[in-house]
């Protein structure tokens, strides 16, 4: 039985602790609820069991599909066991849609198609707003080598085709998402989370938002909205 010991690491919404076992980590799904770089935060009552629920069935789908992801098992409401892994400080995100700080960049309207889908990386630094980068950015500050880049584009594109399709079989629009990766034995895993809150998905019908969005800006309804995100895929919340 794996025992849980001291914290290591809290972040925005997620802590997470050594165990008996230095190879694994519990990583525990708190309530806060943050956006705009840690600037807008609250507690939102029953976030970190959805998410932890959510992110349990998403990874053990991504596994069934082939892609090698850091969860293990639930332990808990709100705690999963992972691998641990060696993070790279970087954000990878791909879009379906335009929303969000593309349409900002680039003047785009929300809510158009982008075909073939796109591929961003941020650097991951709260303080600097997570700029957008490219790869050479990756190499030239000793973020990540070329097999990293490679493998974080292949991996983010095929988690979007295999994901792209649950949500629509939902009725539901994936619009866009954010992954992390890390490394443990030199192997490259999925690391953090695929959430609600990492990520935009809107009804087919009405396009009503249904993730984070809510939360950003202000639309209520935001753990409601993860509730029905989670039925509509086959989540068991119970
Ligand atoms: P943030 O870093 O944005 O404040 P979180 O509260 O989600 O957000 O913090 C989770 C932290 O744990 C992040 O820094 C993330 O990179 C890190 N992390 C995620 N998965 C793993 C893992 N398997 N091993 C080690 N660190 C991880
Ligand atoms: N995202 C995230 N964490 C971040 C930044 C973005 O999970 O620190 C997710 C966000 O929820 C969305 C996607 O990545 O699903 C693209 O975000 P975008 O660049 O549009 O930034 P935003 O305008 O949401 O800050």
């Amino acid at each position: 039985m794996l025992e849980k010991k001291e914290i290591l690491t809290t972040g925005k919404a997620k802590s997470l602790y050594a165990t008996s076992d230095p190879s694994k980590l519990i990583m525990e799904y708190r309530d806060d609820t943050s956006a705009f770089d840690g600037k807008k935060i609250e507690q939102l009552a029953g976030k970190g069991t959805v998410n932890n629920r959510f992110n349990a069935f998403i990874m053990e789908h991504l596994e069934s599909e082939g892609v090698k992801t850091h969860f293990i098992n639930q332990v808990s409401d709100n705690e999963s066991e992972v691998k641990k892994l060696d993070m790279l400080p970087i954000e990878c995100v791909v879009r379906n849609i335009a929303a969000g700080s593309i349409c900002k960049r680039l003047g785009l309207e929300e809510g158009i198609d982008i075909e073939p889908p796109t591929f961003e990386f941020f650097y991951k630094d709260d303080d600097l707003g997570d700029p957008m980068i490219n790869e050479y950015h990756i190499y030239s500050f000793g973020w990540g080598e070329e097999k990293d880049v490679e493998e974080m584009k292949i991996l983010t594109l095929k988690v979007n085709e295999i994901l792209r399709k649950l949500f629509f079989k939902a009725d539901l629009i994936l619009v866009d998402f954010k992954l992390e990766f890390g490394r443990q034995d030199g192997v490259m895993y999925l690391g953090d989370e695929m959430t609600p809150d990492g990520c935009r998905v809107w009804d087919r019908e009405t396009r009503k938002k249904l993730d984070k969005d809510r939360f950003r800006q202000g639309l209520g309804d935001v753990i409601e909205s993860y509730q029905e995100i989670a039925s509509r895929i086959g989540i068991d919340l119970k």
